[in-house]
């Protein structure tokens, strides 16, 4: 494939969308990010990434940390973890609680803050909240082959003071016995690795694993059994951009996780993985700008899963 062509056609088809959207603002360290950005990565089996924009610029991946977590969750708790959190689309905002008194504080789906919730919870029950983010972070970075990956301590500190909703959502879950440690203690791992700092040629490469049947292509590194793997994709395409996930699919095609920070990962199985960063969002919280570079970009590789 001719990668400059591709992703100079993606650039040229962006260009006078962006800075479309609404960047987030209820974490008011996000607030004032520059709607304009734009970067794209994509990662191939080699680790080699083809990059346009601003794909070296760290931004917060907010909950596309959530597919990191899931997958250390299904590795070291393994099926148990069903137990308490389902497997279904929302249909509901990230952040709605409405769903949960109907079914006994279970959330729809991991990728839901409520859902997230849970499994870090899970984690924190194996190893406490520090230890979790360091695990979580020493992943990243062998998987990324990059040590500059940090957790940004302003986002952390902005998020969890503007967390109420998050709270409500997690003493709400522990009333129903469906949360094992202090709420406090689950946040703080919460929101660290949705605070986790990192640019589009780092998460393509972090996330090259869920394209190559849960081992890392470069390394040789199993991160998830190759079920694991495929459930981990299954989930990300029905549930990954909440109320957007019907569109989303509709419009791309492959399994898919937006974050608040305006990053967007996508898995194509058995051809790479590709991350694009543009801050301002739509009503679902999924990037404006991200979603139609994804469409233009699997428009010209034909990259799917429906062969
Ligand atoms: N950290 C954010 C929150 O809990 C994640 C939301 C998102 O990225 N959709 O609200």
């Amino acid at each position: 494939m001719d990668w400059t062509k591709i992703l100079a056609e993606v650039e040229s088809v962006v260009e006078p969308s962006r800075g479309q959207g609404r960047v987030a603002d209820y974490i008011p360290a996000l607030a004032a990010i520059d709607p304009n950005k734009f970067g794209m990565a994509v990662a191939m089996a080699d680790g080699s990434t083809h990059c346009i924009g601003d794909a070296d610029e760290p931004f917060s991946i907010q909950s596309i940390s959530k597919v990191f977590t899931l997958s250390m969750a299904l590795r070291k708790v393994g099926d148990v973890l069903w137990q308490s959190v389902g497997r279904e689309p929302s249909g509901s905002p990230f952040n709605s609680i409405v769903q949960l008194e109907k079914e006994c504080g279970i959330p729809r789906n991991p990728l839901i803050n409520a859902g997230a919730i849970v499994v870090t919870d899970h984690l924190v029950t194996q190893v406490g909240p520090e230890i979790m983010i360091d695990k979580l972070l020493t992943r990243l970075r062998m998987l990324a082959d990059d040590d500059a990956i940090l957790v940004d301590q302003i986002v952390t500190e902005s998020e969890s003071e503007a967390g109420s909703r998050n709270r409500a959502l997690a003493y709400f879950m522990k009333s129903f016995d469906n949360l094992q440690n202090p709420v406090e203690d689950t946040l703080r791992a919460y929101f660290s690795h949705c605070a986790i700092s990192m640019n589009c040629r780092q998460l393509s490469r972090a996330a090259l694993f869920l394209a190559f049947d849960g081992t890392d292509p470069v390394s040789g590194t199993q991160m998830v059994s190759s079920e694991a793997c495929r459930r981990i994709n299954a989930v990300m395409m029905s549930c990954g951009h909440y109320d957007n996930s019907g569109d989303f699919t509709y419009r791309i095609g492959l399994p898919g996780k937006s974050g608040v920070g305006g990053g967007i990962l996508v898995v194509a199985p058995g051809h790479g993985a590709i991350a694009v960063w543009s801050p301002g969002l739509n009503e679902a919280g999924t990037s404006t700008v991200g979603s139609l570079a994804l469409e233009s970009f699997v428009r010209q590789t034909g990259w799917t899963v429906f062969v």
